[in-house]
């Protein structure tokens, strides 16, 4: 189910950001993870929320469940913390409150195609 739209300019520090959590609603397979990543989160983070591909290179995912991140914090309705956000990966650090990407996601109700990932 996607969330409803958002209009309007977020606060360019992120405190909207809690409120809306639109850019951490994607499909399965989006955040991609280096191994700066890897060495940042820890292998404990790393079991219970990546998933790794079967096939080479092996690429290492944050696992989703169902149309969001799993590892959001849904605890609580109408927020969206994320729940490693001092040791996020870099893709989700691309996502910059106000930034084309941001907006995009705000409209859509889920992160959109504008997002520029580094692989
Ligand atoms: S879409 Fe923008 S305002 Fe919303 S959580 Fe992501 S960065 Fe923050
Ligand atoms: S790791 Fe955190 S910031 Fe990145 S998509 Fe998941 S919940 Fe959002």
């Amino acid at each position: 189910m996607p969330l409803s739209p958002i209009y309007g300019d977020p606060d360019a520090d992120g405190a909207d950001c809690v409120a809306c959590g639109r850019c951490c609603h994607h499909s399965p397979r989006t955040v991609h993870l280096l191994e700066s990543d890897e060495e940042r989160m820890g292998e404990p983070l790393l079991r219970r929320l990546t998933i790794v591909e079967t096939t080479p290179p092996h690429f290492r995912f944050i696992r989703n469940e169902g149309d969001r991140c799993g590892a959001l914090d849904v605890s609580e309705p109408g927020l969206y913390p994320c729940s490693i956000y001092q040791v996020r990966p870099e893709d989700c650090r691309i996502v910059e409150p106000g930034s084309p990407c941001c907006l995009e996601a705000r409209r859509l109700g889920h992160l959109g195609v504008s997002v520029e990932f580094k692989r």
